[in-house]
């Protein structure tokens, strides 16, 4: 490693908590790096449409209210790089920061890594995302209106995406790999008693069935894991509801986190464990996950930051 950069505060991530995290310290005049990981602009990057961001009433697509989020932190002085953090050292203050390539110093450090919706990792899986399959029923419910869908899981996520997506699809289609749930009973309930809701228990989607020559869903490939027989089953959508995957790993024994990694802040903060360290949006909130609370709580770990700097 040659040169070691110091900024005053560097914010690891570029999606929503990110950038508005870059953005309030900016405009505080602490100009920020944002290093911006695998996937700059974060999950939106992977939807289309956004509907429920305020402010834009005709709704925006992801990658542009992204692509405004970075210009926005840009305009006053924040600096973005394509770059992925690979360690940190809380040891000693300055905190440590390393890329592959680079290593820096930072007297703040806002994390902002997010989180993957979990998939099953099939290639019809990513080829369809967002042209039919999809992991966020509120982000995208809306385009599957008098459609047939497919929930994937058995969790409490499935029980509520499947129950929500009934306001939308004329029919919902939950699969799950086992007979027993590991949803609560009054979620499991709940989209039980839901008419629209039927339940395929006990088998596993091998595959996305792509409608001819188009870029859409027209079923599954079901596998009965008692039979090991596997049928097509027809739908118009697919909504992945396995879980989240926290992008926490960089982060592990270094700070507190809950036993899925989600990283743990004191109540009404963004503060970590280690003073100096503020973690927002996804890679803490097990609960909303929405992108105008990570922007929401972007803010609040810029400010507390900039509260840290002064003292
Ligand atoms: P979860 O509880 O981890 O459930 C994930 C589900 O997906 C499980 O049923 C699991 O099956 C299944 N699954 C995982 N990997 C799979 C794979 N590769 N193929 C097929 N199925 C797979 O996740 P979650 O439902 O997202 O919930 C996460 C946390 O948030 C939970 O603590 C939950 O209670 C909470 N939550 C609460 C609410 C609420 O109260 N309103 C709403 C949503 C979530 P197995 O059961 O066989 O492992």
């Amino acid at each position: 490693m040659s040169e070691i950069t110091h900024y005053k505060i560097i914010v690891v991530g570029s999606g929503p908590a990110g950038l508005t995290a870059a953005l309030y310290a900016a405009r505080a005049d602490l100009a920020p790096l944002v290093l911006e990981g695998l996937q700059p602009g974060g999950q939106l990057t992977i939807t289309t449409d956004v509907e429920n961001y305020p402010g834009f009433p005709e709704g925006i697509m992801g990658p542009e209210l992204m692509d405004l989020m970075r210009e926005q932190a840009k305009r006053f002085g924040a600096e973005c790089q394509f770059k992925i953090a690979t360690g940190v050292d809380f040891s000693a203050h300055p905190f440590r920061v390393k890329t592959a390539a680079l290593e820096y110093t930072a007297d703040a450090l806002i994390i902002a890594t997010g989180a993957s919706a979990r998939l099953l990792g099939l290639e019809s899986e990513s080829l369809l995302m967002g042209h039919g399959v999809s992991a966020c029923a509120t982000c995208d419910g809306f385009f599957f209106r008098d459609k047939e869908l497919v929930v994937v899981g058995g969790g409490d996520s499935a029980m509520e995406e499947g129950t929500y997506l009934t306001k939308f699809a004329s029919k919902v289609t939950i699969v799950h790999r086992r007979e027993e749930f590991r949803a609560s009973k009054i979620m499991l309930k709940r989209a039980e008693e839901n008419e629209k809701v039927d339940f395929v228990l006990n088998a596993t989607v091998e595959e996305i069935l792509q409608t001819d020559g188009e870029l859409a869903v027209r079923g599954v490939l079901l596998k009965d894991v008692l039979t090991g027989e596997t049928r097509e089953f027809g739908c118009d959508g697919v909504f992945m509801a396995i879980g989240h995957v926290p992008n926490s790993q960089i982060f592990n024994e270094l700070l507190e986190m809950d036993n899925q990694g989600y990283i743990l802040t004191k109540s009404d903060s963004t503060a970590t464990s280690i003073e100096g360290v503020f973690a927002c949006g996804d890679v803490q909130d097990t609960v909303y996950r929405q992108a105008v609370t990570a922007a929401g709580t972007g803010c609040m770990a810029a400010i507390e930051a900039e509260w840290f700097l002064a003292h």
